[in-house]
């Protein structure tokens, strides 16, 4: 798949069914991927964060979140093809995880909200697998225990919303030792799911 680049961030040229696939394929092939779901705000703090701008280039599937994105793309013919909202995206590879006995992990909103979104991700995919949850307010020295608990908890989606640049730079510093087969960026939407 095509990579069009958007003020030198290269954006996915997929539909959302074309993303979807994508992650499928990810969950079942080796090693780890990176997902990430920028929208124009966050392609506009990458033109100040070297490191944001970085770490987005070495995403594995990069969605353009946003018709702004579109737009731009339209205006010079570049070839995005369709919006792909990242708590669409999200959702699908939920109701997929829900249907292949895939499992799950949820890193990120405020103490009390990834308990709140399990509970109505469960309404919504019935059968999905949990593997852990933590909230998105790590204390110094909290990062080693969280990463082992991933890790021992052989999660399949490690879902990652500390909001941007936090969550795109925190999946990039650990993909060396994560144990998972996707790490998903998806900003606020724990707290969607959390209602
Ligand atoms: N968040 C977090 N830890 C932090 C900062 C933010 O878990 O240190 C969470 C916050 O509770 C919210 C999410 O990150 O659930 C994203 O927030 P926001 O809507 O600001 O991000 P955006 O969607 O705009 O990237």
């Amino acid at each position: 798949i095509e990579k069009i680049s958007i003020f030198d961030v290269p954006i996915s040229a997929v539909t959302q069914s074309e993303a979807l696939e994508m992650a499928i394929d990810f969950l079942n092939s080796e090693g780890l991927k990176q997902i990430f779901t920028p929208n124009p705000e966050i392609v506009m703090l990458a033109q100040n964060n070297q490191q944001l701008k970085e770490t987005l280039q070495k995403g594995d599937l990069v969605v353009p979140d946003g018709i702004g994105l579109i737009l731009a793309s339209k205006l010079k013919s570049l070839g995005l093809k369709e919006r792909v909202p990242g708590i669409e995206l999200m959702d699908k590879i939920l109701e997929y995880c829900s249907q292949n006995h895939k499992s799950i992990y949820i890193f990120g909103g405020k103490p009390g909200i990834p308990e709140r979104a399990i509970k109505n991700i469960e309404e919504k995919h019935p059968g999905i697998r949990i593997a852990g949850y933590h909230h998105g307010y790590l204390q110094p020295g909290d990062e080693e225990k969280i990463i082992e608990d991933i890790n021992g908890s052989k999660v399949d989606v490690l879902i990652v919303g500390l909001g941007a640049p936090k969550q795109e730079i925190w999946i990039s510093n650990n993909k060396n030792r994560l144990r998972c087969k996707i790490a998903m960026g998806v900003g606020g939407s724990i707290d969607v799911y959390a209602g």
